[in-house]
């Protein structure tokens, strides 16, 4: 009876060990999750995002601190974009008002915290950032070299009515 236990206990032993692995090497790999998964950071890419803030105005708990800076040519883009996790009910309201669709959760599930004050996430980094700033400055110089253009032209105009 000893020995026959023993053997099936073997048994399903070897059978697992060259079976198909069930377990995860967490955290170094993550377990996937399903497409409609909310969870994580809120992700968006500033380059799409249009600065609307509908999202922050969709949230019903605040969990969203946006700061938004309007370029020479009075167009708006996203310089912070803090998600405070431990505010967020992970209701989805903010991802589904955003009208260019460039909202989504990260997924990325493990972040716990021991403070609930840490516990926020700039979706604009700082690479970002820096990008964004170039950009500005790009505009900023362009739209200056227009004026400038502008006012030639009207000054010219000014002289030749002038003259007529
Ligand atoms: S999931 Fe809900 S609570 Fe969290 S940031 Fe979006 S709207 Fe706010
Ligand atoms: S709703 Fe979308 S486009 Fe508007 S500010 Fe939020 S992320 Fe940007």
């Amino acid at each position: 009876m000893f020995g026959k236990g023993l053997l099936t206990g073997m048994g399903v032993t070897i059978k697992h060990f060259f079976g198909k692995k069930e377990t995860f090497c967490y955290p170094e790999e993550k377990l996937p999750v399903a497409e409609g998964f909310r969870g994580g950071n809120l992700a968006m890419d500033w380059r799409v995002c249009i600065a609307c803030q509908l999202c922050a105005m969709a949230c019903p708990n605040k969990a969203l601190e946006l700061k938004v800076v309007t370029d020479a040519k009075k167009k708006r883009h996203m310089e912070h974009y803090v998600h405070k996790t431990g505010r967020c009910l992970f209701c989805n309201l903010c991802v589904e008002a955003c009208p260019v669709h460039t909202l989504k959760w990260d997924k990325d599930f493990a972040f716990s915290s021991w403070s609930k004050t840490a516990m926020t996430h700039d979706a604009v980094s700082d690479a970002d950032r820096a990008d964004l700033k170039e950009l500005l400055a790009d505009i900023a110089s362009k739209a200056e070299a227009e004026a400038k253009a502008a006012a030639q032209a009207k000054q010219q105009a000014d002289t030749k009515g002038g003259e007529a």
